[in-house]
């Protein structure tokens, strides 16, 4: 089995972001990354630094728009806001929400061509009908890093555990996309070890620390981790029991140096596109 190295695949797609970035600033366009945090979750607060500290290394601006106690028209009213401001390319929306909010009512009030992290209905949409269009940046990134494994989508047999409109879905789409012969399991599908066991590709997005273990994975087969489950130490570890899946599967990707830093990465490179689009669509 080997290892698939998310940092060494963030790295790679980060300096090309960099260079993109380098270029749109000599041609007068920042690029600017605005992250609406709507939360004091402290969670949240370290990914939201570790997003700008990325961003700014890469030639990025980021700007942090925190919102205490926001209500939902607030939070709307700053998506349109950023949305509407000519001086910014890319908007995201952090969880958790308050109470009641959910991420699909506010998430259509960002512009499709600012939606770098495919928050809006409208974006899963056009990914749905295989159109050109920002997917959420964690499933970009579960296909980001099978691409460069070189692995032959086309006809491959794909199980995507989880359907969530974030995560299951969007991978799900992206890999049919590429011709896979995609699966979709939740937390209703039966046998699900056994469904998983067909797979060429097996994506676990589900949030359960270890559940997939060696019996859920054909020898063989590519797995990818998008879970991050905390532990009571203050650790990270994903859906996959890596020490008994690790002996049976072709491929791998760690938790964490996974899916995580790839998706912080075409965060980056989704916002350099969206700065690019400003030159067609003004
Ligand atoms: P979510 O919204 O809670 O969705 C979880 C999905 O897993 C649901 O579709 C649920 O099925 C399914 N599920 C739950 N228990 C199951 C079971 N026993 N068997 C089969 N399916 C089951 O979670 P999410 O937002 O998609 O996130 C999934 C994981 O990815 C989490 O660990 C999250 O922290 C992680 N994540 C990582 C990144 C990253 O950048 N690395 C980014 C986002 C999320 P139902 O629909 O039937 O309830």
């Amino acid at each position: 089995m080997s290892d698939i190295d998310g940092r060494a695949v963030a790295a790679a797609l980060r300096a090309e972001v960099a260079a993109d970035a380098a270029r749109l600033r000599e041609e007068g366009i920042v690029p600017t990354l605005a992250v609406v945090v709507p939360t004091d979750d402290e969670g949240t607060a370290w990914y939201v630094r570790s997003i700008r500290k990325a961003a700014e290394k890469e030639g990025i601006d980021c700007r942090v728009e925190h919102l205490k106690d926001p209500g939902k028209d607030e939070i709307i009213a700053k998506l349109q806001a950023l949305s509407a401001d000519p001086a910014v390319h890319g908007v995201i929306c952090q969880t958790p929400l308050p109470e009641g909010v959910t991420l699909s009512q506010v998430g259509g009030y960002i512009s499709p061509y600012k939606d770098v992290d495919g928050a809006n209905s409208e974006s899963l949409g056009r990914l749905a009908a295989g159109l050109r269009t920002f997917a959420p940046a964690t499933a970009a990134a579960v296909l980001e890093l099978l691409k460069r494994e070189d692995l032959v989508l086309e006809g491959a047999k794909a199980v995507v555990v989880g359907r969530s409109t974030v995560v299951g879905k969007p991978a799900a789409l992206l890999l049919l996309n590429e011709s896979a012969t995609v699966t979709v399991c939740h937390s209703r599908t039966k046998d699900l070890a056994a469904v998983c066991r067909e797979a060429d590709v097996l994506v676990a997005a589900v949030g359960r620390a270890g559940m997939i273990n060696a019996d859920f994975v054909k020898p063989g087969a590519t797995v990818i981790d998008v879970g991050t489950n905390p532990t009571a130490d203050g650790g990270l570890v994903g859906d996959v029991d890596y020490a008994s899946v690790a002996p049976i599967a072709g491929r791998l990707t760690p938790v964490p140096r996974g899916v995580g830093p790839v998706t912080t990465a075409l965060l980056l490179r989704h916002t350099v596109i969206a700065a690019e689009l400003t030159k067609t669509h003004g």
